[in-house]
């Protein structure tokens, strides 16, 4: 591991990207389109070395790499260079002849300056780069502090990113909670938060000390919701293999499942058949590790701690930190299992109708997801009507995450603002309405000023 950024060279980056920042030189279009091809080059150039990286860091199969960071990433880079002209425009606003015609009024999209962006270790590349684009579109400088516990990945970024882009707007610095506390005591523009709310509570605080806006991008309890309408052994595969990918360490993964007791013992059976399709032969390399001892131990501990009967899985090897996919029932709100976000691959079960669930995903804040299995019209609409989430996928899961042009974020407990595409290029932008009043205009609006004794008011 590389030695953590010293409080003297993360101060000398700040104002180096201030300076740059206040050069102008990143405004240009050009600036933003030639630094997202090179981040386009830096990902292609270095596919294998991400792959590694992320195999260190989380024993992250390269399918899942190549799918969800590689192929991705590549893929919204594209998007931003395709329509960064389009987006940086100025906008007319619908004014009316006065302001818009006359007065020329429109809304310039300004870079909001200097961004910091803070990032989690379970999607350690993509969770940088996702907002980087988004920055970099939008004209801003940026300090990127990755985390500190996927090690291989930080490590990487910090090669890599040096190597491509401009040093003088964009620069990573390292460390753990106590360098990031200096980090915050400097001034941003921005600060882009990806991680858990307890400690955006921290970097919120930090960030009202200057009054810099910040994003939040949390997780939560977001529960699948199962009803007997529903394709029920499909329904059973997808909300599995939200467990399964990247160990389950995942916002959007389904953090627990609210069944129609009707279709329960359908839906566990189909559960158990395609956990062992998934690990046919004991296959465990197909799945990520948990990333450190303390998040076994307390994913371990919430399993322990649990009321309901193991059904499926269940099986750990604390030296490799693997948690086998495990099936819990007989949950009840009240279980450790229900008392915080599980973050691994713990799947409980929770018997209620869809209109109970509604009532019990209630009771918990508002989480990043809401996956609806149901193929009633009805029961969708009345499931939107009395819930509240960040997003939502019916049928299946994560998806409403990648649909292009489309605001992936939070709300309440999971998170404030949004991003992707042009609503990554929006959150570092400001948009600023000009408008040009013309001196002949005089002639219609003399009549404002005081003495206002002469002035007749109707009553
Ligand atoms: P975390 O909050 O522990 O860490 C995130 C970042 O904050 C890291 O860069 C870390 O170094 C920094 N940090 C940690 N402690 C700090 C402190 N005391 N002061 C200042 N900075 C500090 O989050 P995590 O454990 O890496 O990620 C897991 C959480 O992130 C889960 O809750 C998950 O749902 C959420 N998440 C959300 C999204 C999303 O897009 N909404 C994506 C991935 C993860």
């Amino acid at each position: 591991m590389a030695p953590f950024t010293t409080p003297e060279e993360a101060q000398a980056a700040h104002q180096t990207l201030h300076k740059t920042f206040k050069s102008g030189r990143t405004k240009s279009i050009a600036w933003r389109k030639w630094q997202l091809k090179q981040m386009w080059w830096m990902v292609s150039d270095n596919e294998k070395a991400i792959a590694a990286a992320l195999h260190t860091d989380l024993n992250r199969h390269d399918f899942e790499t190549y799918f969800f960071d590689i192929g991705a990433v590549k893929n919204d880079i594209l998007v931003h260079l395709d329509s960064v002209e389009k987006w940086a425009a100025d906008e007319i606003p619908d004014a009316g002849f006065l302001f818009a015609t006359l007065g020329r009024a429109r809304i310039r999209k300004e870079p909001l300056g200097v961004a910091l962006v803070l990032s989690p270790w379970n999607f350690p590349v993509a969770l940088i780069l996702e907002p980087l684009m988004a920055a970099i579109s939008a004209g801003c400088c940026v300090m990127i502090k990755p985390s500190e516990i996927s090690v291989a990945s930080q490590d990487l970024m910090s090669e890599m990113i040096p190597k491509y882009l401009d040093s003088s707007a964009i620069r990573v610095v390292t460390g753990g909670p106590k360098e990031t506390t200096l980090i915050l005591e400097q001034r941003f523009d921005q600060i882009f938060y990806t991680g858990s709310a307890n400690i955006a509570k921290i970097i919120q605080k930090a960030a009202a000390k200057n009054l810099t806006p910040t994003v939040l991008e949390l997780g939560g309890q977001g529960p699948a919701i199962v009803t007997p309408s529903a394709d029920i052994d499909l329904s059973a595969k997808r909300i599995l293999y939200s467990k399964f990918l990247n160990g389950g360490q995942i916002c959007l993964a389904a953090n627990h499942v609210y069944v129609d007791p009707s279709v329960q013992d359908e839906f566990v059976e189909r559960i158990g058949y395609h956990l062992r399709e998934f690990l046919k032969n004991d296959r465990t390399d197909d799945m990520s590790r948990i990333i450190s001892d303390r998040n076994f131990e307390r994913v371990a501990g919430l399993l322990e701690g649990t009321q309901g009967k193991v059904v499926h899985g269940g099986k750990q090897d604390k030296a490799t930190r693997y948690i086998q996919p495990t099936v819990i029932t007989d949950v009840t709100m009240q279980d450790s299992l229900m008392s915080e976000e599980i973050f691994g691959p713990l799947l409980p079960i929770v018997k209620a109708d869809y209109k109970k669930a509604c009532e019990l995903t209630q009771t918990l804040e508002h989480p990043l997801a809401i996956y609806i299995f149901s193929n009633n019209e009805k029961e969708i609409e009345e499931i939107l009507a009395n819930t509240q989430s960040g997003g939502v996928t019916i049928n299946d899961i994560m998806f409403h995450a990648g649909v292009p042009n489309a605001p992936f974020g939070g709300v309440g407990g999971s998170g404030t603002g949004a991003y992707h595409g042009k609503y990554g290029f929006e959150t570092f932008t400001h948009k600023r309405t000009v408008v040009r009043i013309p001196f002949w205009f005089e002639y219609f609006l003399g009549f404002r000023y005081p003495p206002y004794s002469a002035k007749h008011v109707s009553k």
